[in-house]
Protein backbone atom coordinates (compact mmCIF):
# COMPACT_ATOMS: atom_id res chain seq x y z
CA UNK A 1 0.00 0.00 0.00
CA UNK A 2 1.44 3.60 -1.02
CA UNK A 3 1.69 5.52 2.34
CA UNK A 4 -1.39 8.10 0.83
CA UNK A 5 -3.85 8.93 3.87
CA UNK A 6 -6.41 11.55 3.12
CA UNK A 7 -6.26 12.92 6.24
CA UNK A 8 -2.68 14.27 6.30
CA UNK A 9 -2.58 14.57 2.75
CA UNK A 10 -5.29 17.57 2.00
CA UNK A 11 -5.46 20.39 3.45
CA UNK A 12 -6.66 21.02 7.04
CA UNK A 13 -8.53 23.78 6.38
CA UNK A 14 -10.49 21.84 3.34
CA UNK A 15 -11.19 18.99 5.68
CA UNK A 16 -12.06 20.77 8.11
CA UNK A 17 -14.81 22.60 5.02
CA UNK A 18 -18.81 22.94 6.31
CA UNK A 19 -19.81 23.27 2.71
CA UNK A 20 -22.27 25.61 1.42
CA UNK A 21 -25.50 24.33 2.14
CA UNK A 22 -29.19 24.84 0.50
CA UNK A 23 -32.49 23.89 1.38
CA UNK A 24 -32.73 21.61 -1.52
CA UNK A 25 -29.96 19.41 -0.48
CA UNK A 26 -32.70 18.59 2.05
CA UNK A 27 -35.51 18.82 -0.50
CA UNK A 28 -35.13 17.97 -3.83
CA UNK A 29 -36.98 19.29 -6.96
CA UNK A 30 -39.41 16.59 -8.12
CA UNK A 31 -41.03 18.13 -10.06
CA UNK A 32 -44.19 19.22 -7.92
CA UNK A 33 -42.84 21.22 -5.03
CA UNK A 34 -43.27 24.90 -5.13
CA UNK A 35 -39.72 26.38 -4.74
CA UNK A 36 -39.38 28.96 -2.52
CA UNK A 37 -36.17 28.83 -0.89
CA UNK A 38 -33.39 30.00 -3.33
CA UNK A 39 -34.87 33.38 -3.78
CA UNK A 40 -34.78 32.37 -7.44
CA UNK A 41 -37.10 34.36 -10.22
CA UNK A 42 -40.16 32.08 -10.30
CA UNK A 43 -41.64 34.08 -13.24
CA UNK A 44 -38.95 32.67 -15.46
CA UNK A 45 -36.26 33.73 -17.34
CA UNK A 46 -36.01 37.53 -19.19
CA UNK A 47 -35.76 36.11 -22.53
CA UNK A 48 -38.36 37.15 -24.89
CA UNK A 49 -37.80 34.40 -27.74
CA UNK A 50 -34.57 32.22 -28.27
CA UNK A 51 -34.93 32.56 -31.77
CA UNK A 52 -31.49 35.00 -32.18
CA UNK A 53 -29.11 32.55 -30.55
CA UNK A 54 -26.76 30.38 -32.61
CA UNK A 55 -24.55 27.56 -31.16
CA UNK A 56 -22.93 26.79 -34.77
CA UNK A 57 -19.76 28.00 -33.01
CA UNK A 58 -19.53 25.69 -30.25
CA UNK A 59 -16.78 23.81 -31.63
CA UNK A 60 -14.54 26.71 -30.69
CA UNK A 61 -13.46 28.51 -27.75
CA UNK A 62 -15.48 30.99 -26.38
CA UNK A 63 -14.45 34.93 -26.75
CA UNK A 64 -12.02 34.91 -23.54
CA UNK A 65 -12.96 38.80 -23.17
CA UNK A 66 -16.68 39.36 -23.57
CA UNK A 67 -16.30 43.00 -24.34
CA UNK A 68 -19.93 43.32 -25.91
CA UNK A 69 -21.60 41.58 -22.79
CA UNK A 70 -19.59 43.78 -20.44
CA UNK A 71 -20.92 46.74 -22.11
CA UNK A 72 -24.61 46.12 -22.34
CA UNK A 73 -24.07 45.50 -18.38
CA UNK A 74 -22.52 48.83 -18.39
CA UNK A 75 -25.19 50.34 -20.15
CA UNK A 76 -27.45 49.11 -17.79
CA UNK A 77 -25.80 50.24 -14.58
CA UNK A 78 -24.72 53.88 -15.66
CA UNK A 79 -27.54 55.41 -14.33
CA UNK A 80 -25.84 58.79 -13.55
CA UNK A 81 -27.52 59.27 -10.38
CA UNK A 82 -24.23 58.65 -8.11
CA UNK A 83 -21.60 60.03 -10.08
CA UNK A 84 -21.16 62.08 -14.18
CA UNK A 85 -19.14 59.30 -14.86
CA UNK A 86 -19.47 56.37 -17.26
CA UNK A 87 -18.84 52.57 -17.09
CA UNK A 88 -16.87 51.05 -19.71
CA UNK A 89 -15.73 47.68 -19.80
CA UNK A 90 -12.56 48.42 -18.39
CA UNK A 91 -14.38 48.66 -15.09
CA UNK A 92 -15.89 45.15 -15.64
CA UNK A 93 -14.90 41.27 -14.53
CA UNK A 94 -17.68 38.47 -15.74
CA UNK A 95 -17.85 35.41 -13.74
CA UNK A 96 -19.68 31.51 -13.60
CA UNK A 97 -22.47 33.90 -11.18
CA UNK A 98 -21.26 35.85 -8.41
CA UNK A 99 -19.95 32.83 -6.57
CA UNK A 100 -16.76 32.87 -8.65
CA UNK A 101 -16.03 36.59 -7.89
CA UNK A 102 -16.23 36.17 -4.54
CA UNK A 103 -13.50 33.55 -4.57
CA UNK A 104 -11.94 35.45 -7.29
CA UNK A 105 -11.49 38.75 -4.76
CA UNK A 106 -10.51 36.48 -1.43
CA UNK A 107 -7.74 34.75 -3.95
CA UNK A 108 -6.52 38.75 -5.34
CA UNK A 109 -6.60 40.22 -1.89
CA UNK A 110 -6.19 37.83 1.04
CA UNK A 111 -2.83 35.85 1.94
CA UNK A 112 -4.18 32.55 3.38
CA UNK A 113 -3.44 32.04 6.82
CA UNK A 114 -2.33 35.47 7.61
CA UNK A 115 -5.11 38.03 5.78
CA UNK A 116 -9.00 38.46 6.88
CA UNK A 117 -12.45 39.34 5.89
CA UNK A 118 -14.96 41.42 7.57
CA UNK A 119 -18.47 40.22 6.86
CA UNK A 120 -21.79 41.52 8.65
CA UNK A 121 -23.97 38.92 10.11
CA UNK A 122 -26.82 37.88 9.12
CA UNK A 123 -25.38 37.68 5.84
CA UNK A 124 -25.38 35.39 2.65
CA UNK A 125 -23.14 32.23 3.90
CA UNK A 126 -20.60 32.04 0.79
CA UNK A 127 -18.30 34.21 2.03
CA UNK A 128 -17.33 32.43 4.62
CA UNK A 129 -17.07 29.20 2.66
CA UNK A 130 -15.35 31.01 0.18
CA UNK A 131 -12.87 32.49 2.93
CA UNK A 132 -12.41 28.96 4.93
CA UNK A 133 -11.23 27.14 1.87
CA UNK A 134 -9.24 30.09 1.09
CA UNK A 135 -7.72 29.71 4.50
CA UNK A 136 -8.62 33.65 5.44
CA UNK A 137 -10.10 34.62 8.61
CA UNK A 138 -13.12 35.84 9.19
CA UNK A 139 -14.18 39.34 11.64
CA UNK A 140 -17.66 39.90 12.24
CA UNK A 141 -19.94 42.97 13.26
CA UNK A 142 -23.32 41.94 13.62
CA UNK A 143 -25.72 44.65 11.54
CA UNK A 144 -27.97 46.33 13.91
CA UNK A 145 -30.54 44.56 14.97
CA UNK A 146 -33.84 44.43 12.84
CA UNK A 147 -36.17 46.03 11.39
CA UNK A 148 -33.33 48.46 9.92
CA UNK A 149 -30.69 45.64 9.48
CA UNK A 150 -28.12 48.72 9.24
CA UNK A 151 -24.26 48.43 8.90
CA UNK A 152 -22.98 49.07 12.15
CA UNK A 153 -20.93 52.09 10.61
CA UNK A 154 -19.21 53.32 13.90
CA UNK A 155 -18.05 49.93 15.14
CA UNK A 156 -16.86 48.84 11.42
CA UNK A 157 -15.00 51.43 11.19
CA UNK A 158 -13.05 50.93 14.47
CA UNK A 159 -12.80 47.29 14.12
CA UNK A 160 -11.14 48.27 10.46
CA UNK A 161 -8.57 50.74 12.55
CA UNK A 162 -7.45 48.41 15.25
CA UNK A 163 -7.98 44.45 13.72
CA UNK A 164 -4.78 44.28 11.18
CA UNK A 165 -4.79 42.41 8.12
CA UNK A 166 -8.40 43.17 6.90
CA UNK A 167 -8.05 43.19 3.49
CA UNK A 168 -12.09 42.65 2.41
CA UNK A 169 -15.08 44.02 3.72
CA UNK A 170 -18.45 42.47 2.05
CA UNK A 171 -21.79 43.91 2.53
CA UNK A 172 -24.98 42.72 0.76
CA UNK A 173 -27.42 45.20 -0.24
CA UNK A 174 -30.02 44.45 -0.47
CA UNK A 175 -28.87 42.32 2.13
CA UNK A 176 -29.93 38.62 2.25
CA UNK A 177 -31.54 37.13 4.15
CA UNK A 178 -32.79 40.57 5.74
CA UNK A 179 -33.91 42.47 2.33
CA UNK A 180 -32.68 45.76 3.29
CA UNK A 181 -30.91 48.52 1.74
CA UNK A 182 -27.88 49.55 3.20
CA UNK A 183 -27.24 53.20 3.49
CA UNK A 184 -24.90 55.00 0.83
CA UNK A 185 -23.94 57.49 3.36
CA UNK A 186 -22.67 54.17 5.83
CA UNK A 187 -21.32 52.82 2.50
CA UNK A 188 -19.25 56.07 1.82
CA UNK A 189 -18.17 56.61 5.65
CA UNK A 190 -16.47 53.38 5.54
CA UNK A 191 -15.00 54.00 2.05
CA UNK A 192 -13.74 56.92 3.04
CA UNK A 193 -11.86 55.34 6.02
CA UNK A 194 -8.78 57.11 6.99
CA UNK A 195 -6.25 54.46 7.68
CA UNK A 196 -7.34 51.29 6.15
CA UNK A 197 -5.84 49.85 3.35
CA UNK A 198 -8.71 47.55 2.04
CA UNK A 199 -11.21 47.17 -0.34
CA UNK A 200 -15.34 47.59 0.32
CA UNK A 201 -17.28 44.74 -1.77
CA UNK A 202 -20.90 45.33 -1.86
CA UNK A 203 -22.88 42.37 -3.28
CA UNK A 204 -25.76 43.86 -5.20
CA UNK A 205 -27.08 40.29 -6.34
CA UNK A 206 -30.92 41.47 -5.57
CA UNK A 207 -30.38 44.99 -6.76
CA UNK A 208 -33.59 44.77 -9.64
CA UNK A 209 -35.81 44.50 -6.35
CA UNK A 210 -35.10 47.55 -4.62
CA UNK A 211 -35.93 51.25 -6.44
CA UNK A 212 -34.82 52.10 -9.80
CA UNK A 213 -30.75 53.91 -9.61
CA UNK A 214 -30.47 52.07 -5.94
CA UNK A 215 -27.25 50.42 -7.73
CA UNK A 216 -23.56 52.05 -6.76
CA UNK A 217 -22.08 49.97 -9.80
CA UNK A 218 -20.95 53.60 -11.57
CA UNK A 219 -19.28 54.66 -7.93
CA UNK A 220 -16.24 52.83 -9.18
CA UNK A 221 -15.34 55.57 -10.99
CA UNK A 222 -15.05 57.43 -8.20
CA UNK A 223 -14.02 55.00 -5.43
CA UNK A 224 -10.99 53.24 -6.26
CA UNK A 225 -11.31 50.93 -2.86
CA UNK A 226 -14.90 49.74 -4.03
CA UNK A 227 -16.41 46.58 -5.80
CA UNK A 228 -19.80 45.54 -6.31
CA UNK A 229 -20.88 42.62 -7.33
CA UNK A 230 -24.32 41.49 -9.75
CA UNK A 231 -25.79 38.32 -11.14
CA UNK A 232 -28.26 37.64 -13.26
CA UNK A 233 -29.24 34.55 -11.15
CA UNK A 234 -32.46 36.93 -9.20
CA UNK A 235 -34.09 39.63 -10.93
CA UNK A 236 -33.18 38.88 -14.90
CA UNK A 237 -34.72 34.58 -13.61
CA UNK A 238 -30.90 33.36 -15.47
CA UNK A 239 -29.55 31.17 -12.13
CA UNK A 240 -29.53 28.66 -14.62
CA UNK A 241 -26.96 30.36 -16.90
CA UNK A 242 -24.44 31.19 -14.23
CA UNK A 243 -23.74 34.93 -15.00
CA UNK A 244 -21.79 36.98 -12.60
CA UNK A 245 -20.67 40.90 -12.98
CA UNK A 246 -18.39 42.68 -10.83
CA UNK A 247 -17.57 46.35 -11.01
CA UNK A 248 -14.24 48.05 -10.11
CA UNK A 249 -11.87 50.38 -10.99
CA UNK A 250 -9.43 49.42 -14.23
CA UNK A 251 -6.71 48.22 -11.92
CA UNK A 252 -9.05 45.76 -10.08
CA UNK A 253 -10.86 44.57 -12.70
CA UNK A 254 -7.75 43.68 -14.45
CA UNK A 255 -5.89 41.97 -11.43
CA UNK A 256 -9.31 39.89 -11.74
CA UNK A 257 -9.53 39.08 -15.40
CA UNK A 258 -5.47 38.20 -15.30
CA UNK A 259 -6.85 35.58 -12.62
CA UNK A 260 -9.34 33.92 -14.01
CA UNK A 261 -9.59 30.70 -16.35
CA UNK A 262 -9.42 31.95 -20.25
CA UNK A 263 -12.83 30.75 -20.91
CA UNK A 264 -14.35 31.11 -18.11
CA UNK A 265 -17.83 32.08 -19.68
CA UNK A 266 -19.68 29.21 -21.82
CA UNK A 267 -20.91 31.01 -25.11
CA UNK A 268 -24.43 29.78 -24.72
CA UNK A 269 -24.23 31.75 -21.36
CA UNK A 270 -22.81 34.89 -22.88
CA UNK A 271 -25.78 34.26 -25.78
CA UNK A 272 -28.30 33.94 -23.30
CA UNK A 273 -27.01 37.11 -21.14
CA UNK A 274 -26.89 39.36 -24.00
CA UNK A 275 -30.50 38.12 -24.88
CA UNK A 276 -31.56 38.81 -21.16
CA UNK A 277 -29.65 42.27 -21.42
CA UNK A 278 -31.65 43.11 -24.65
CA UNK A 279 -33.92 45.99 -24.72
CA UNK A 280 -36.09 43.03 -25.50
CA UNK A 281 -35.39 40.72 -22.52
CA UNK A 282 -35.29 44.12 -20.29
CA UNK A 283 -38.81 44.52 -20.98
CA UNK A 284 -39.57 41.02 -19.47
CA UNK A 285 -37.47 41.49 -16.76
CA UNK A 286 -39.71 44.59 -15.76
CA UNK A 287 -42.86 42.88 -15.99
CA UNK A 288 -41.55 40.00 -14.12
CA UNK A 289 -40.63 42.29 -11.49
CA UNK A 290 -43.85 44.02 -11.28
CA UNK A 291 -45.64 40.69 -10.59
CA UNK A 292 -43.32 39.93 -7.95
CA UNK A 293 -43.57 43.40 -6.66
CA UNK A 294 -47.39 42.40 -6.41
CA UNK A 295 -47.34 38.83 -4.63
CA UNK A 296 -44.32 40.68 -2.32
CA UNK A 297 -47.08 43.08 -1.56
CA UNK A 298 -49.43 40.38 -1.07
CA UNK A 299 -47.68 38.58 1.22
CA UNK A 300 -46.69 41.09 3.27
CA UNK A 301 -50.34 41.95 3.99
CA UNK A 302 -52.02 38.85 4.52
CA UNK A 303 -48.92 36.71 6.16
CA UNK A 304 -49.64 38.42 9.48
CA UNK A 305 -53.26 37.44 9.50
CA UNK A 306 -52.33 34.16 10.26
CA UNK A 307 -52.35 32.46 13.28
CA UNK A 308 -48.76 32.42 14.64
CA UNK A 309 -47.26 34.14 11.89
CA UNK A 310 -44.77 37.26 13.85
CA UNK A 311 -43.45 40.05 12.75
CA UNK A 312 -41.87 40.54 9.21
CA UNK A 313 -37.91 41.31 10.26
CA UNK A 314 -35.81 43.47 7.33
CA UNK A 315 -36.86 44.99 4.72
CA UNK A 316 -38.77 45.02 1.51
CA UNK A 317 -36.30 45.75 -1.24
CA UNK A 318 -35.99 42.07 -2.49
CA UNK A 319 -37.79 38.63 -3.94
CA UNK A 320 -38.27 37.55 -0.51
CA UNK A 321 -39.47 38.03 3.04
CA UNK A 322 -38.15 37.25 6.28
CA UNK A 323 -40.85 36.19 8.89
CA UNK A 324 -41.13 35.51 12.66
CA UNK A 325 -42.96 31.96 13.45
CA UNK A 326 -44.64 31.84 16.88
CA UNK A 327 -44.88 29.29 19.71
CA UNK A 328 -48.46 28.92 21.39
CA UNK A 329 -47.00 32.16 23.57
CA UNK A 330 -46.76 34.14 20.87
CA UNK A 331 -42.77 34.20 21.50
CA UNK A 332 -40.49 34.08 18.04
CA UNK A 333 -39.23 30.39 18.10
CA UNK A 334 -36.61 28.10 16.56
CA UNK A 335 -38.63 24.93 17.47
CA UNK A 336 -41.70 25.93 16.04
CA UNK A 337 -40.15 27.84 12.82
CA UNK A 338 -38.05 24.35 12.06
CA UNK A 339 -41.35 22.20 12.62
CA UNK A 340 -43.09 24.26 10.25
CA UNK A 341 -40.03 24.22 7.45
CA UNK A 342 -39.97 20.46 7.75
CA UNK A 343 -44.02 19.82 7.84
CA UNK A 344 -44.32 22.53 4.76
CA UNK A 345 -42.08 20.82 2.35
CA UNK A 346 -42.52 17.25 3.72
CA UNK A 347 -46.14 17.51 3.58
CA UNK A 348 -48.06 20.00 1.90
CA UNK A 349 -44.35 20.19 -1.18
CA UNK A 350 -43.64 24.18 -0.11
CA UNK A 351 -40.04 24.58 -0.01
CA UNK A 352 -39.06 27.75 2.03
CA UNK A 353 -35.60 28.43 3.91
CA UNK A 354 -35.29 28.11 7.90
CA UNK A 355 -33.03 31.63 8.83
CA UNK A 356 -33.74 31.29 13.09
CA UNK A 357 -30.23 30.11 13.44
CA UNK A 358 -28.68 33.48 11.97
CA UNK A 359 -27.95 36.06 13.96
CA UNK A 360 -30.73 38.08 15.09
CA UNK A 361 -32.75 35.95 12.57
CA UNK A 362 -34.54 33.91 16.07
CA UNK A 363 -37.59 32.17 14.73
CA UNK A 364 -37.37 33.36 11.26
CA UNK A 365 -38.52 31.68 7.41
CA UNK A 366 -36.87 33.80 5.05
CA UNK A 367 -39.86 33.06 1.97
CA UNK A 368 -39.33 33.81 -1.43
CA UNK A 369 -41.90 35.91 -3.58
CA UNK A 370 -43.36 33.06 -6.08
CA UNK A 371 -46.07 33.37 -8.82
CA UNK A 372 -49.55 34.64 -7.62
CA UNK A 373 -50.79 30.51 -7.60
CA UNK A 374 -47.74 29.78 -5.75
CA UNK A 375 -48.49 32.62 -3.36
CA UNK A 376 -52.11 31.10 -2.59
CA UNK A 377 -50.59 27.85 -2.12
CA UNK A 378 -48.30 29.11 0.28
CA UNK A 379 -50.63 30.49 2.34
CA UNK A 380 -53.25 28.19 3.12
CA UNK A 381 -50.31 25.52 3.43
CA UNK A 382 -48.52 27.45 6.02
CA UNK A 383 -51.99 28.54 7.65
CA UNK A 384 -53.14 24.98 8.37
CA UNK A 385 -49.13 23.84 9.63
CA UNK A 386 -49.13 26.52 12.03
CA UNK A 387 -52.45 25.38 13.14
CA UNK A 388 -50.77 21.64 12.96
CA UNK A 389 -47.83 22.53 15.13
CA UNK A 390 -49.67 24.01 17.31
CA UNK A 391 -52.30 21.58 18.09
CA UNK A 392 -49.59 19.02 18.59
CA UNK A 393 -47.77 19.75 21.73
CA UNK A 394 -45.82 16.49 22.47
CA UNK A 395 -44.43 15.60 25.60
CA UNK A 396 -41.31 17.28 27.03
CA UNK A 397 -38.55 14.84 25.95
CA UNK A 398 -39.63 15.47 22.19
CA UNK A 399 -40.05 19.32 22.71
CA UNK A 400 -36.03 18.99 24.05
CA UNK A 401 -35.57 16.21 21.10
CA UNK A 402 -36.46 19.03 18.37
CA UNK A 403 -34.64 22.07 20.14
CA UNK A 404 -31.25 19.71 19.42
CA UNK A 405 -32.43 19.14 15.78
CA UNK A 406 -33.03 23.23 15.69
CA UNK A 407 -29.51 23.65 16.92
CA UNK A 408 -27.70 21.07 14.18
CA UNK A 409 -29.09 23.04 11.48
CA UNK A 410 -26.48 24.70 9.42
CA UNK A 411 -29.03 25.55 6.96
C1 LIG B 1 -28.04 34.26 -4.74
C2 LIG B 1 -26.95 35.15 -4.28
C3 LIG B 1 -25.75 35.22 -4.95
C4 LIG B 1 -25.40 34.15 -5.96
O1 LIG B 1 -25.31 34.56 -7.16
P1 LIG B 1 -24.82 33.62 -8.36
O2 LIG B 1 -24.55 34.67 -9.36
O3 LIG B 1 -25.98 32.75 -8.69
O4 LIG B 1 -23.60 32.87 -7.96
C5 LIG B 1 -24.77 36.12 -4.56
N1 LIG B 1 -24.99 36.91 -3.50
C6 LIG B 1 -26.13 36.85 -2.80
C7 LIG B 1 -26.33 37.72 -1.63
C8 LIG B 1 -27.14 35.96 -3.16
O5 LIG B 1 -28.25 35.86 -2.43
Amino acid sequence: MAPFNIKTCARPNILALEPYRCARDDYKDDGTNILLDANENAYGPSLSSLSSTNFNSLHRYPDPHQASLKQALCNLRTTHAHTSRTLTPENCFVGVGSDEAIDALLRCFCVPGIDRILVCPPTYGMYSVSAHINDVGLIKVPLLPAPSFALDTSSIISTLSTSPNIKLAYFCSPGNPTGSLLAKSDIAAILGHETWNGVVVVDEAYIDFAPDEASLAEWVTEWPNLVVMQTLSKGFGMAGIRLGAVFASPEIATLLNNMKAPYNISTPTAALASLALSDAGLAVMRAHRTKIVEQRDRLVRELPKIEGVGRLRGGEMSNFLLFEMLDKDGKPDNVTALAVYERLAEAKGVVVRFRGKEHGCLGCLRITVGTEEETTRLLEALAKTLAEVHGQGGPEEDEEKKETEANDVIA
